[in-house]
């Protein structure tokens, strides 16, 4: 067991904390806030990259689960400049925070929750400018994979919706304690999508592409069955033997649409 500061590190929390100062020198010149800018942190922590944030913005707000480090960061930081929401960011309500404008998200993110949160904040990307997140570096990979290589479900969901970078590697001597893998610094800010690339009904998108990948190594035609499978695939001009790691993101909206229309028929 890891103290830091006094603090025992809590695993079920992910709490892996940043130690090193050029990694977060770096991750403050990438997300580079400007004073106004409504900022959020997630998973503020020990305050690793709340103080810098502090020193270039004049009001932050966090939301933190552990109440323990909330008692410390209540105590560090006066509550005109930061805001602390105690709670699970899982369940957090993003969109209440924009209404002074859009905002500006980072966060060191507790590894061991990190798909959820992402899929979570999609929910919100209307009112987002920009995400900075630490990842595990194998989860960024897989995030801005393209169509033939690592891609997976969760690239296609957030290719949708956000344009993705991988900015820098971080390696795990940078945390305390250190995880056992390889770390990434990712930027995401939400598209623009045209409206030949909009998916009609979201919620059948994101089924669609949940079964397309449900089983990796089967082709789609028997993957996407319950949808038309090799009729659908055939009518849009796609092998029904391709499998879904082959498509693009504009190939698995064009399905959605086609579908959604019959639906509606
Ligand atoms: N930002 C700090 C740093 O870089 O040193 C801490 C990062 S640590 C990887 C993850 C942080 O997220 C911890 O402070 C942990 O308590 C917090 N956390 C874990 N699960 C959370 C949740 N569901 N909602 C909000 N915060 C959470």
């Amino acid at each position: 067991m890891s103290q830091i500061q006094g603090h025992q590190a809590r695993k079920r929390f992910g709490q892996n904390f940043l130690v090193s100062p050029g990694i977060i020198r770096k991750i403050i010149d990438a997300v580079a806030p400007r004073a106004a800018d409504t900022v959020v942190e997630i998973g503020p922590g020990l305050g690793a990259l709340t103080a810098p944030l502090l020193e270039r913005i004049d009001h932050l707000h966090v939301v933190e689960i552990d109440r323990d480090l909330i008692e410390r960061l209540r105590q560090r930081f006066p509550p005109e400049r930061l805001t602390i929401h105690a709670g699970d960011a899982l369940e957090f309500d993003f969109g209440a925070l924009a209404t002074a404008g859009p905002l500006k998200i980072v966060g060191n993110l507790p590894y061991n929750i990190s798909s959820p949160l992402l899929f979570h904040l999609a929910e919100y990307a209307d009112v987002v400018i920009e995400m900075h997140f630490m990842l595990q570096k194998e989860v960024v990979d897989r995030m801005v994979a393209a169509p033939g290589g690592d891609s997976g479900r969760l690239s296609v969901m957030l290719q949708y919706r956000y344009s993705m970078e991988r900015l820098f590697v971080v390696p795990p001597g940078s945390f305390n304690p250190a995880p056992k893998v390889d770390s990434a610094v990712v930027r995401m800010i939400p598209r623009k999508v045209g409206a030949g690339e909009t998916a009609t009904d979201l919620a059948l998108f994101a089924r669609l592409v949940q079964a397309a990948f449900s089983q990796r190594r089967k082709m789609l035609r028997n993957t996407l069955k319950e949808f038309g499978g090799e009729s659908l695939l055939e009518a849009q001009g796609i092998a029904p033997t391709a499998r879904a790691e082959t498509l693009a993101v504009g190939d698995f909206v064009r399905l959605a649409n086609v579908l959604a229309a019959q639906q509606t028929k």
